[in-house]
């Protein structure tokens, strides 16, 4: 099956690029950096879960050799929908073979289920512009096996993590890296006395101050627990204990992380915050893409503060820096108990002080039982999931 999309090199030297969830935030947005790009890229592959209209749309704009759905049922409707000629896949299968059709692979699903996409790009030794940090944190095992496949890279799109990996280009091995700084723009509760983030409600957590994101991750930037999925990420991507990993609420979200060498001499990358920038980075690399998406304008003042992240008011930091020095399947757990919890505060069930609460209670939970197979991290996955719904529903009333 995989034989029949190679990778190849496009017409004119581009870059084959395949966006597996290129019907969501992040998705569409690499659309756009697709057609900002001048033929640069030749998008061979698009998949979505469920969103047939946008993607049939987007396969009469790209005009890919293959469209897959994750969902089997919708099959037939989308066949009719895309341009005569266009494959039609479907199903677990249907999202590997379009994740291993082109050079590079952008993972753009939400949650735990890009775990299959990432492990198929790297299996199959592609690059993986890699906006899904679910899979990563909690499949480490696993995707690290993955990662050593021949050929096989990891360019990170999270904006913090694509701006360490810019600021990591000169600096010749990691034990000159005194120490990573991630910046959080802290979310739309920085500042809030902790008593009074009882009463936020959904709406509240979805108006974020800086970045345009899908509902899950806003949510999680909410609570910082994005910022502690990207703690494990981060150490997961390039290898640096947690002591040498911290966080810096940045509120005007330009810098989008530094990096600190054992000289004394910080580096950072700077611009606005604009997803299009990070996306076209990890398509393009290690060219550079002639288009500027959001650079800073030094003409006007431009004020950069920074300050210590409220670790009383946002447990879910502190929660996933135990689970990431746990190791093993303990950000397994800590990852699926904030999906269930995110999705139960989104449906109205608990309230958004609850989903550290439900974290941390089905991380005490945490079996200890070791990852060392995409079994054991379905397993996991499960598992925490159970445990979590317990404490859900205990809440729920
Ligand atoms: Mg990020």
């Amino acid at each position: 099956m995989l034989a029949r999309w190679p990778s190849a090199t496009g017409p004119m030297g581009s870059t084959t690029v395949s966006l597996i969830g290129s019907t969501g935030s992040i998705g569409t947005q690499a659309v756009e950096v697709v057609q900002a790009s001048d033929g640069r890229f030749e998008v061979v592959a698009l998949a979505a879960h469920g969103s047939i209209d946008l993607l049939a749309e987007q396969a009469h704009a790209l005009r890919p050799a293959l469209v897959a759905i994750g969902e089997p049922a919708l099959a037939p409707k989308l066949a009719e929908l895309v341009p005569p000629g266009t494959e039609v896949v479907s199903g677990p299968e249907g999202l590997a073979a379009a994740a291993t059709a082109a050079e590079v692979v952008l993972n753009g699903v939400v949650g735990f289920a890009g775990l299959p996409v990432t492990l198929a790009a790297l299996g199959a030794g592609r690059r993986l512009a890699l906006a899904n940090k679910e899979s990563l944190v909690a499949g480490a095992p696993v995707v690290q096996q993955a990662r050593a496949t021949p050929g096989a890279e990891i360019v990170p799109v999270d904006s913090e993590h694509c701006a360490v990996h810019q600021c990591l280009a000169s600096v010749a091995s990691v034990d000159q890296v005194a120490r990573l700084l991630l910046t959080a723009s802290g979310g739309p509760f920085r500042g809030r006395d902790p008593a009074s983030l009882a009463e936020v409600t959904v709406e509240d957590a979805l108006v974020h101050p800086t970045w345009k994101m899908g509902p899950k991750i806003t949510v999680d930037s909410s609570t910082l627990m994005n910022k502690g999925l990207e703690v494990i990420e981060a150490h997961e991507l390039f290898g640096l204990d947690y002591d040498r990993i911290e966080v810096v609420v940045h509120p005007q979200s330009i810098v989008h992380s530094m990096v600190e060498l054992v000289d004394g001499a910080t580096l950072a990358q700077l611009s606005g915050p604009d997803m299009r920038l990070p996306i076209g980075y990890a398509l393009g690399y290690p060219e550079r893409l002639p288009v500027a998406f959001s650079p800073v304008d030094w003409g006007r003042p431009v004020e950069l503060t920074f300050e210590r992240p409220d670790r009383r008011a946002f447990g879910c930091l502190e929660l996933a820096y135990r689970a990431g020095r746990a190791g093993g399947g303990a950000p397994a757990w800590l990852n699926a108990a904030n999906e269930v919890a995110v999705a139960a505060f989104l449906a109205g069930r608990i309230g958004w002080l609850a989903i550290a609460e439900v974290v941390a209670e089905t991380l005490d939970a945490f079996d200890g039982a070791p990852i060392d197979s995409v079994d054991a991290v379905l397993e996991a996955d499960r598992a925490a999931r159970a445990r979590a719904s317990q404490a859900v529903a205990r809440r729920a009333g």
